[in-house]
């Protein structure tokens, strides 16, 4: 019996947001001067807070995914590296004097990620460059993680070697999917052979933990051809697998629009897929992680799932809880205490607030005290699959059945269909619940309630 009915899909399988934050990203006010950012980091620095999290974007690729959703700079021209290199180092050191504490000295770093974009269009030289950069400014912990986004068709042994050889002990590589038709209509070739070689290359260089991200809902997908790309996937035995729903959203995104909305697949057919990519991973000793992750027991990212310690921020889930993320280039998001705060998202915007001795910021927020007290609910939701509401209570000083009347309401259709039980003590998500846990989430978005805005997101599913 699969675990989402169509009957599922068509009641909940809905518009929403990811929820990579709360209040999410879209919510950010107008913030030129940084000034929500600049307060942010003082106050961490005044209080030596726990280590943070580094995370610097690499906009640059050589050529475009027609699914893409991302902010990227599609060139070929690769001397443009060394002027994003001068200004992610003027950013750097400008963010970086706002976090020294009181004891002249910087917190120290123990996440470090490397997304994009493409990283890897960045050459060897490039990479040590800004890694050095990194490490002359901040202090990294014994054993920090050091992790990157890898596109298999700019990397091969050497480069792999290299990276490893930096200090990165996480890699993802960007697969989507296997089939050569599939690969084609979204205009990004990369044969499984090629994979295959760099997980290999990958797992003799002893990198901790490998991730393969995949998508379903691509066109020429079909059952028969995504069976075959789960199959060679649970071959290669990744650590972690991130399983994302193509959103069809050409209004917005404009590489989406080179793709023929007649060649995708059907809501049953996405379906199907999703059932079948859950069966075949749980099936092959896979734990089920949240949302659309999952990872082999002994991954970190298990581990702190089972210990209930999973955390969720702009990189998807992670391990590292209570912990600060500073974010550098361009569309950078930090999430520092209680506020948030965006980098401007074009080049030209970008280097010219720098240029003009400014923090190179478009939008930001600081958090009420309704938006931490949603946020706990939605990130528990999210990471936990649960919240525990007397905790809450105690931690804010509120009545939950009063303060949440609204969203109790809203999520009694999800317990009619047993996605989601009340316990003695909060909320729990089922099995089945997982997969709506996003529908489950908007049920406590006050922003969402108030401006009736859910259908710009992409469905759940
Ligand atoms: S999907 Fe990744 S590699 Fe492809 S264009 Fe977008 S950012 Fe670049």
């Amino acid at each position: 019996m699969p675990l989402i009915t169509p009957d599922l899909m068509r009641r909940f399988d809905i518009p929403g947001p990811r929820y990579t934050s709360y209040p999410t990203a879209d919510r950010f006010l107008p913030d030129p001067e940084g000034r929500v950012l600049k307060q942010a980091l003082e106050v961490r620095a005044a209080e030596a807070a726990l280590p943070m999290s580094l995370y610097v974007h690499v906009p640059f690729c050589e050529s475009v995914c027609y699914y893409c959703a991302c902010n990227k700079v599609i060139t070929k021209d690769h001397t443009k590296v060394q002027d994003y290199l001068r200004y992610l180092e003027r950013e750097i050191h400008q963010v970086s004097h706002h976090l020294v504490g009181p004891t002249g000295r910087l917190s120290p770093v123990s996440q470090l990620h490397f997304g994009g974009g493409s990283p890897t269009f960045l050459s060897d030289e490039e990479l040590t460059a800004l890694v050095q950069l990194l490490r002359s400014r901040f202090e990294f912990v014994e054993g920090a993680e050091y992790s990157i986004e890898i596109d298999p068709r700019t990397v091969n042994a050497t480069r792999l070697a290299h990276v490893r050889a930096l200090g990165f002990n996480r890699v993802s590589f960007g697969v989507q999917d296997f089939d050569p038709q599939v690969q084609l209509a979204v205009h990004r070739v990369q044969p499984y052979e090629q994979v295959e070689t760099l997980m290999a290359q990958a797992r003799a260089l002893r990198f901790d933990s490998i991730n393969v991200d995949l998508i379903y809902g691509l066109p020429h997908q079909s059952q028969a051809s995504f069976t075959r790309t789960l199959e060679q996937v649970a071959a290669l035995r990744p650590d972690r697998i991130a399983l994302y729903a193509y959103a069809h959203l050409p209004a917005r995104f404009k590489p989406q629009r080179r793709i023929d909305a007649a060649h995708l697949p059907g809501a049953d057919l996405k379906l199907g897929m999703l059932d079948m990519a859950i069966e075949t991973f749980l099936e092959q000793g896979y734990d089920y992680i949240g949302m659309d992750h999952f990872s082999l027991p002994q991954d970190l990212l298990a581990q702190v799932k089972r210990e209930g310690r999973l955390q969720r921020n702009f990189q998807g889930y992670h391990t590292n809880a209570g912990s600060d993320l500073v974010g550098f280039g361009v569309s950078a998001i930090s999430q520092v205490g209680r506020a948030y705060s965006q980098n401007l998202k074009t080049l030209t915007e970008y280097y010219a607030a720098i240029d003009a001795g400014r923090l190179p910021v478009d939008r930001g927020l600081t958090l009420t005290e309704d938006d931490l007290i949603r946020r706990e609910v939605i990130m528990s939701l999210m990471c936990q699959g649960g919240i525990d509401f007397h905790a809450l209570e105690q931690r804010y000083a509120i009545d939950v059945s009063t303060y949440f009347e609204d969203a109790l309401m809203r999520i009694r259709e999800f317990e009619q269909f047993d996605l989601v039980r009340r316990t003695a003590t909060g909320l729990q998500v089922s099995k089945a619940g997982w997969f709506f846990v996003r529908a489950i989430s908007m049920a406590f978005d006050k922003y969402l309630w108030l401006h009736s805005d859910h259908q710009r997101f992409s469905k759940v599913l």
